[in-house]
């Protein structure tokens, strides 16, 4: 195991980088929400997370979720932004507030099945196609959203996307941008069910960029509290 920095050093500089890069493109950081990602660490580490100030806090099995909730359960907001398999909504859904990477119809079904209350989900679009990605091709994503209207416990809060894994900064602002301009178009649509405000995008070496971008959630793990394994 590494020795890792305190969150609470690790969180100042995030926000101040967040606050320089606002500065620069005239956003305010209050619309910036830091997620937590604290797949790679224990929950004693979440624990620091939150008690540096992080309200937000994600994972990406269903596992790992679980193992942090009950140690933290109602004083963060949980997100869950992994892949899910339909058959594990069941065990996360009362726990989670956001679902990241809503990306098939069948996942939309089993969520309204498994739920009384509303779920804010972001549409996850794999924007650069790359193979190894999840989520939906961009083309696609009209035709999704006015698909999940009979779902009435899913609010598209937002899209979300991951940048391709390149040192090519020009091609993951385009990434972004792309992003950007679909939620545009869903917004466009002026859908009850789909207000679509948010972009979860930007994870640990890209989230300036993602901000310049437009988004409101950055989901950063390494970068805040580190990777014990
Ligand atoms: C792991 C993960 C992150 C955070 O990655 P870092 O590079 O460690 O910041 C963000 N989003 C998703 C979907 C992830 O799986």
């Amino acid at each position: 195991m590494s020795i890792l920095d305190s969150v609470e050093n690790n969180l100042e500089t995030i926000q101040k980088n967040i606050r320089d890069v606002c500065e620069n493109v005239g956003r305010s950081p209050e619309e910036i929400n830091i997620i937590a990602v604290t797949k790679y660490v224990s929950a004693d580490r979440a624990k620091e997370a939150v008690k540096a100030g992080v309200h937000h806090l994600g994972e990406n099995r269903d596992d790992g979720l679980l193992e942090k909730w009950e140690v933290l359960s109602n004083k963060a907001t949980w997100h869950f932004i992994g892949t899910l398999q339909s058959k594990k909504v069941k065990k996360i859904i009362d726990k989670v507030e956001y679902i990241h990477s809503l990306d098939r119809e069948s996942l939309a079904e089993e969520i309204h099945k498994r739920t009384e209350k509303t779920v804010k989900c972001f549409i996850q679009v794999n924007v650069s196609g790359e193979d190894s990605k999840h989520g939906l091709p961009k083309e696609e994503a009209l035709a999704f959203v006015r698909k999940l209207e009979k779902y009435t416990s899913i609010q598209v809060v937002g899209l979300m996307t991951m940048a391709p894994y390149t040192d090519d900064e020009a091609e993951i602002r385009n990434c972004f941008r792309e992003l950007k301009t679909l939620q545009g178009h869903i917004q466009e649509m002026n859908l009850p069910y789909a207000p679509c405000k948010e972009l979860s995008m930007g994870m640990s070496n890209d989230y300036r960029i993602a901000i310049e971008e437009g988004a409101t959630f950055i989901r950063i793990g390494s970068a805040l509290v580190g990777n014990e394994q």
